[in-house]
């Protein structure tokens, strides 16, 4: 296959100052330098080498891909295609850069027959910047010809493979189609290629590089801090109402993301929120394709200013959103591991200013996701990664050390206390929990055993703090637990603690729930240490009597090495006539964004309008000035926004 590809023509580049990339982002972003790992990366693609970049959600991955195109392009080095798995998220993408003066497009299965065609017109000509593709589609014979045309004249200039997580069999959104494009090395070997994902533990990067031959990549791995997100785990108890408490406290006005593990759960959450006042629209697969996708909408074009919208959904929300002001992101399950977990909680925040990472969790979390893994049909390699996932992101849970730090650990990096996670704010206390965990655990033991030489009987949590606090219940009676010598000992510990221990000790693999619907316990191995007195078992004070979540406040200090400003901030400093500008601005973008049917943050995001208003620029000069203000904004609405802006 390799010999049918004739050597391209070598281009021979353009080169003046508006094919730096400094420039690039100047003129077309309008942003004044670029963060710190993003700046590297771009030079070395634009110099045509291959990449690997790993950056947090929020980071700045886009501009990693969409300078080096641009600047590449000028220099009439060719036109750069990018592979993305998702309709929502290329749509997105490609209205920013239009608005951004950039030619850009894409080809979905959105598109008519007329509208696909023009567009490949544009493409074969050399016209688009960029052109955004699914891999399947990439992978038709069809438009693999349109590349091999594009090749033979020296037209590509850049292979950009994002969400390239996708590949690995290992990660969590395998697509088998990413498996295809190690093709791309092979028909077209001069072409530079870089591969683009947020979350990619070793293990999958590795895969990464060895999927799609990109062994000889440098490697760009960005920090995965995010310290304007600040993370709470609390104690299952009322969920509905802890987190009813948790919006209303911090988030009555904010757009935030609910996740749920289930169908059925998205759609209780979402219809009870409502009925408590507050919008929620829910998101799952099992929707209709048509309803979800308005549902998506909805909440991605909501505008902050006309009060909060929140989103309840499966994991099958998420990828490929990119609204910027989403302030909190909550879980009332569980997430399989710490990678789902950082993935889900980054889509909080993107802008940089304070969101919050809310997580309320309990035993029947735990139990759930054993028994998945367990009675799942993978193979057994796979069920112990999948287990070693779990105790991850079981232990992020029950830490009585600061979260964030605990998480970064987790992705290989060293950090110091964040100052501003539940733990850091209000530190747990650690407490000897030697003998209740001798009490419960001797409990089941015997439970499990009423008499020599019978069969084995196993119960539940709630009867077996029944039977710890000395509860005569019918069961009780009925199995005459009250004779067990374990029978009420623990009365000096509540229900609510029990439950606490309970947990504690499935976490740290004593016990261990079986399948069922009302899972039973287990003694697992370990638990004869205890038992016998070798080992001490240390637990977290229940936290329930303690603080509720912290607000959404503090610092939004570097996620990404220099200062972020945030429009938060900069509103919170207004006086009356800052105020007033802002309120017309917002005005101006909303009937702007109606009028385009795009999202309010395509045609400028809040921090752009907050400094407007809090600079009030008399100029265009002046105007150009602003974080993203474009050349093409600048053109578009700039006589616009200053008369605007002139007092009246
Ligand atoms: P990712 O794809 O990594 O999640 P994005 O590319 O969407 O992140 O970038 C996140 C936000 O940061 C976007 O609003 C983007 O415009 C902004 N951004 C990216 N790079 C810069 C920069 N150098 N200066 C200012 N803002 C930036
Ligand atoms: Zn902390």
């Amino acid at each position: 296959m390799l010999a049918t590809y004739p050597t391209p023509p070598i281009a021979t580049p353009t080169h003046n100052a508006a094919c730096e990339p400094l420039q690039v982002l100047h003129d077309i972003f309008g942003y004044s330098a670029f963060r710190e790992m993003q700046g590297q990366v771009v030079e070395h693609v634009t110099r045509g080498q291959d990449a690997l970049v790993l950056m947090p959600t929020g980071g700045g991955k886009s501009l990693c891909y969409q300078v080096p195109a641009i600047a590449r392009h000028r220099a009439q080095q060719g036109a750069t295609l990018v592979i993305s798995p998702l309709i929502a998220l290329m749509q997105d993408q490609v209205d920013t850069l239009i608005e951004l003066g950039v030619n850009a497009a894409y080809l979905n299965s959105t598109q008519d027959y007329q509208q696909s065609k023009s567009i490949e017109r544009e493409w074969l000509n050399g016209q688009l910047v960029l052109l955004y593709v699914a891999p399947e589609r990439l992978l038709t014979p069809r438009f693999l010809s349109l590349l091999d045309s594009m090749y033979q004249r020296g037209l590509l200039s850049l292979f950009a493979i994002d969400e390239a997580h996708c590949v690995s069999q290992w990660g969590h959104d395998f697509r088998e189609d990413y498996l295809g494009l190690a093709q791309l090395h092979e028909r077209y070997p001069l072409v530079p290629r870089m591969a683009l994902t947020a979350t990619a533990d070793r293990h999958t990067r590795e895969d990464i590089l060895q999927r799609l031959q990109l062994q000889d990549a440098r490697q760009f791995i960005s920090s995965f801090d995010r310290p304007n997100i600040h993370y709470t785990i609390v104690e299952k108890t009322e969920p509905r109402q802890q987190l009813l408490k948790f919006i209303l406290q911090s988030h009555r006005r904010h757009c935030g993301i609910v996740y749920c593990a289930s169908r059925k759960k998205v759609e209780d959450t979402a219809a009870w929120l409502v009925s408590q006042g507050i919008p929620s629209l829910p998101y799952h697969a099992g929707l209709d394709l048509a309803l979800r996708q308005r549902h998506q909408e909805s909440f991605v074009q909501h505008d902050s200013a006309d009060g909060g919208l929140v989103m309840v959904a499966t994991i099958a929300f998420g990828m490929g959103i990119d609204k910027p002001d989403v302030r909190f992101v909550a879980h009332l399950d569980l997430p399989r591991s710490m990678e789902s977990y950082y993935q889900e909680t980054g889509r909080a925040g993107r802008d940089g200013a304070p969101a919050q990472a809310w997580m309320a969790y309990g035993l029947n979390d735990i139990m759930t996701h054993r028994r998945m893994i367990d009675d799942g049909e993978a193979h057994d390699s796979f069920k112990h990664l999948q287990r070693q996932r779990l105790d991850s992101m079981l232990a992020l849970a029950e830490t009585a050390q600061c979260r964030r730090q605990q998480m970064l650990a987790y992705f290989d990096e060293m950090s110091k206390p964040c100052g501003h996670c539940d733990n850091c704010l209000n530190p747990p206390e650690v407490w000897d929990a030697t003998e209740p965990a001798r009490m419960a655990l001797s409990a089941v033991y015997r439970m499990a055993r009423p008499s020599r030489g019978s069969a084995p009987t196993h119960f539940g949590a709630a009867h077996l703090v029944d039977v710890l606090r000395g509860k005569r219940t019918t069961k009780v009676l009925q199995y005459q637990h009250q004779a067990l010598p374990t029978f009420g000992v623990g009365q000096a510990y509540s229900e609510v603690q029990w439950r606490s221990i309970l947990r504690q000790l499935v976490a740290a693999g004593h016990l261990v729930g079986d399948a069922g619907e009302f899972p039973v316990l287990h003694l697992q191995t370990s638990a004869r240490e205890v038992l016998k007195g070798q080992t001490s078992v240390f637990m977290k004070r229940s936290a329930l009597k303690k603080a509720t979540a912290p607000q959404a406040q503090g610092t939004a200090s570097s996620a990404h090495g220099n200062s972020v400003r945030n429009a938060q901030a900069l509103l919170d400093s207004f006086d009356a006539a800052a105020r007033k500008r802002y309120k017309l601005l917002k005005e101006w973008r909303r009937e702007l964004a109606q009028k385009m049917n795009k999202p309010a943050y395509v045609i400028f995001h809040d921090l752009s309008l907050a400094e407007m208003a809090q600079f009030a620029p008399k100029n265009l000069n002046d105007l150009a000035l602003i974080n993203g203000m474009g050349s093409r904004k600048l053109e578009a609405y700039g006589q616009e926004l200053l008369s605007l802006l002139r007092p009246s």
